[in-house]
């Protein structure tokens, strides 16, 4: 392609509103524009990293087993009435109606269309297993669409789905897609992380996100080094080393504590660390509010309290209001002696002795607590109810627990029968009995792919892309090619030779100043730059630079496609 015929309309100063690497390059090097809150149009530099990624994922599948097709973006209401999703979508679903007044949805997701499809279609066991994916436009109206095509309203996802007669073979179809997954990203020279993942209301026990480490990702991973455990910080399994507390050594005292609002006003006036307090977090309940109890210096994890038996869900917690009312001191004295309301302890607190408490009475803590004696641990339920801390043990008991930051590309998961039975896509047994079969479903965001491997690979200058995914693999730099016939010339040689050598390139023969030349290369990423100017050729030759290399060296201008080639293998 000739910079001349392409449009790559740069910027030379940082946007505004971009608050990432990716979202500011991806803007900067011409990639995307942004039509309206979440929407984008991808530009030619741009869609061909975007076919790029798609055609790997697409092999990779392929490879697998699974089988392509493609579904509209337009979904009836009937079939999420069937599945009995169209009254549970929130607001993230947008609805619309056709000329006749039916309701529709522009889809979020495919698992309808799909079961659908399958009911329709496939009526005997012996036809399974089968999976299918698409590489489709989803439509999502998040709440902020942030990090431009990261977080977008519309974008493009591959979602897969298959169905099994047994757990076996769904287990065995699982591992393929986890074997597809981690080649796709090799193969994008990515450096990410398979993690366990939290799998939302539908449960079953196989669910793995799959991240790109970069610290703007939005989602923590807890990760033990030396050890192999990995999951999503919303999922990561907290566990103490203890069995059981210590035995008691303190007696009960109840002091004044009448400025005391927090965990941090308690270390200051006692001089006890916070892993020696206790805290007591009110929840709502289905039927009356309930206590949670933490270890002052652990957080609550959000996604595994509103799991709880009796929990409200999604998690609410109790105002100061509600907290007074039920307990008749306010939130800052709360505490487990004589506490009368359900209780959850973490497995932290539950082995702590000689804690400090709030007295359940405003202005008053108990110190020299102790469980068995004092706050009746036997009617509490202890469980995993905190985020994983950095220095914790792993759970699998390898390793210590750290964080690290991941931006989540994909998400494979296990459905059940939820849709099979919900929308009766049933087939019939060896014994010709209905059966629903087992359902797995697995995504990749597409076009958050492309921002995240951005994420991975850029410096002060630009993007640096790595040679799978450029949009050309070469940029050839011809200097005054407007005016010396000599740059013309061998600009377009290479240029020719580069195409019959199969390398996509991107001839730049625009009338510009070579520092705009140079700095919108830098900007754009390209992995080889070809820099053609008339005082190096009067030697025969011209100069080379990588993109991931700070020098250039003077080649001749017959062998410079072959270096290329060397190069790149
Ligand atoms: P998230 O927690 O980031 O909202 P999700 O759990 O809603 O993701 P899935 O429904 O599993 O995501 O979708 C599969 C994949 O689609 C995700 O792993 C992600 O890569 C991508 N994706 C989801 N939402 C968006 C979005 N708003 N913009 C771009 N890509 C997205
Ligand atoms: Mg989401």
């Amino acid at each position: 392609m000739r910079a001349s015929q392409i449009l790559i309309p740069t910027m030379k100063e940082d946007p505004a509103d971009a608050d990432v690497a990716s979202h500011r390059l991806m803007l900067r090097a011409g990639l995307i524009r942004q039509v309206a809150s979440g929407l984008y149009t991808w530009l030619p530099l741009g869609l061909r990293v975007l076919r790029k990624v798609e055609q790997i994922v697409r092999e990779e599948l392929t490879q697998a087993g699974a089988q392509e097709v493609l579904m509209p973006v337009v979904q009836p209401a009937e079939l999420w009435q069937d599945s009995g999703r169209w009254d549970k979508m929130g607001a993230e679903m947008l609805r619309i109606k056709d000329r006749h007044d039916r309701d529709f949805c522009l889809g979020p997701t495919h698992e309808e269309i799909i079961t659908d499809l399958f009911r329709r279609e496939v009526q005997s066991y012996k036809s399974l297993p089968v999976n299918f994916f698409q590489i489709q436009t989803k439509f999502r109206d998040e709440r902020r669409p942030r990090f431009g095509v990261m977080r977008a309203r519309e974008f493009i996802m591959k979602d897969g789905y298959s169905f099994h007669a047994d757990a076996a073979s769904f287990a065995e179809t699982y591992q393929a897609m986890f074997d597809a997954y981690t080649r796709i990203c090799s193969r994008m020279l990515l450096n990410f992380r398979a993690v366990e993942a939290d799998t939302g209301n539908i449960g079953g026990a196989n669910s793995h996100e799959f991240h790109v480490l970069a610290d703007s990702g939005e989602d923590v991973i807890a990760y033990a080094e030396g050890g192999s455990y990995a999951a999503n910080l919303e999922r990561a399994e907290a566990v103490t080393t203890l069995d059981q507390p210590p035995a008691p050594a303190a007696k009960l005292e109840k002091i004044a504590t009448p400025a005391v609002r927090t965990i941090a006003d308690l270390v200051e006036l006692l001089g006890k660390p916070a892993d020696a307090l206790v805290k007591t977090l009110i929840v709502h309940g289905e039927e009356s509010p309930i206590a949670l109890v933490l270890r002052g210096d652990h957080e609550l994890n959000e996604v595994k309290a509103s799991k709880l038996d009796g929990v409200a869900s999604p998690l609410r917690m109790a105002t100061d209001a509600e907290i007074t009312a039920a307990i008749g001191a306010e939130p800052g004295s709360l505490g487990v002696v004589g506490l009368q309301l359900p209780c959850f302890v973490d497995r932290s607190a539950a082995v702590l002795s000689d804690f400090v408490c709030g007295a359940n009475e405003t202005g008053y803590h108990y110190t020299g607590v102790n469980w068995q004696r004092d706050a009746a641990l036997e009617e509490h339920q202890i469980k995993d109810l905190r985020n994983v801390m950095p220095g914790d043990p792993s759970p699998d008991g390898v390793g210590v627990m750290a964080y690290a930051r991941g931006i989540e590309v994909g998400h494979i998961f296990q459905l059940g029968t939820t849709y099979s039975e919900a929308m009766s896509a049933t087939v019939l047994d060896e014994n010709g009995r209905d059966v629903a079969p087992i359902m797995g479903c697995y995504g990749i965001g597409i076009t958050r792919f492309v921002a995240a491997v951005i994420e991975q690979n850029f410096d002060d200058a630009g993007i640096i892309w790595p040679e799978p995914l450029a949009p050309f693999s070469v940029h050839i730099l011809a200097l005054a090619y407007e005016k010396s016939e000599a740059v013309r010339d061998c600009a377009d040689a290479l240029y020719a030779a580069c195409k019959d050598a199969g390398l996509d390139v991107l001839l730049d023969d625009r009338k510009e100043r070579p520092g705009v030349k140079f700095n919108e290369a830098d900007l754009i990423g390209l992995p080889h730059r070809i820099t053609v100017g008339d005082r190096n050729l009067k030697e025969g030759k011209v100069e080379y630079r990588k993109r991931s290399e700070t020098d250039s060296e003077l080649i001749d201008q017959n062998d410079v496609v072959q270096h290329v080639l060397n190069q790149r293998s």
